[in-house]
């Protein structure tokens, strides 16, 4: 059976950060409970009303954080768009799953894994919460990298350039790009992505790149909605890296509005 791209982006990464968070929706509260009882045998002293206040305080916090992790949950599980508005998206996508992955930094956790995890949330949050666009309002978004190193051309910033060699994958994402109708671009890092972005302001960006660039650069993008697709580097980072088209492909397949430019 073939797997929608989505499924396999869930497979891909998700079970890392579904075993952090429910790790913290044990561990947070019992963590709350000492946040409040250590300090207020103190503040008792001071007056017998500011213990309250002090529930009342990190209470609200911590129910407010249980909250928006419950639902982070269930959007993990579920693969569907759950969150009620787009302030606790912001929060989550923002703050609080960085926030979850840096406390797997600290418990040692791989980072290229927990980045993996990240980008399959988003991708999955993307997929969930975005109705299909034109294509003329998409733009696949590809590193430099993928050009062969010896390569004698400067495709960057024309990629009417590439002699069609074939022998790196800009070749065939020219020829997907052109078959969809959408808009392709090659950047050499986070500065020329976010010019390029913001020149031609597209609706949906499919970014190819390696974890690193992409968890980054979809933070950086939102709330535009970023569909991030790791690249393979069998040579090493940043050299000759190389992408599955197909599945560029299939994402394009899955997100562009049909009978619509
Ligand atoms: S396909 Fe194009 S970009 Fe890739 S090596 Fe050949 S000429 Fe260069």
């Amino acid at each position: 059976m073939i797997s929608s791209p989505s499924a396999r982006d869930s497979k891909g990464g998700n079970g890392l950060l579904l075993l952090l968070l429910a790790a913290v929706l044990v561990v947070f509260p019992l963590l709350a409970y000492l946040a409040w009882y250590l300090p207020s045998v103190g503040l008792v002293h001071i007056h017998p009303l500011l213990p309250w206040l002090a529930a009342l305080i990190i209470g609200g916090a911590a129910l407010f954080l249980c909250f928006g992790l419950t639902l982070l949950l269930l959007t993990l599980v579920t693969g569907r768009d759950l969150f009620l508005s787009d302030f606790l998206r912001r929060i989550t996508v923002k703050y609080l799953v960085p926030g979850i992955l840096g406390l797997g930094h600290l418990l040692r956790c791989d980072r290229e894994r927990l980045q993996q995890s990240f980008i399959a949330f988003n991708n999955q949050l993307v997929r969930a919460a975005l109705q299909p666009v034109p294509a003329r309002e998409v733009m696949i978004l590809l590193p430099h990298c993928l050009q062969r190193a010896d390569c004698p051309v400067r495709i960057t910033e024309d990629l009417g350039r590439c002699r069609r060699c074939g022998r790196c994958a800009v070749m065939e994402l020219i020829d997907l790009a052109q078959r969809k109708g959408v808009d392709l671009a090659v950047v050499t890092g986070g500065t020329l992505a976010r010019k390029v972005i913001a020149q031609r302001r597209p609706k949906l960006i499919v970014a190819v790149a390696c974890e690193r660039d992409l968890a980054s650069g979809i933070r950086d993008a939102w709330p535009l909605p970023v569909i991030g697709v790791t690249n393979e580097r069998p040579e090493g980072p940043c050299v000759n890296t190389r992408v599955d088209v197909a599945r560029v492909a299939r994402i394009l397949e899955e997100q562009i509005l049909s009978g619509i430019p």
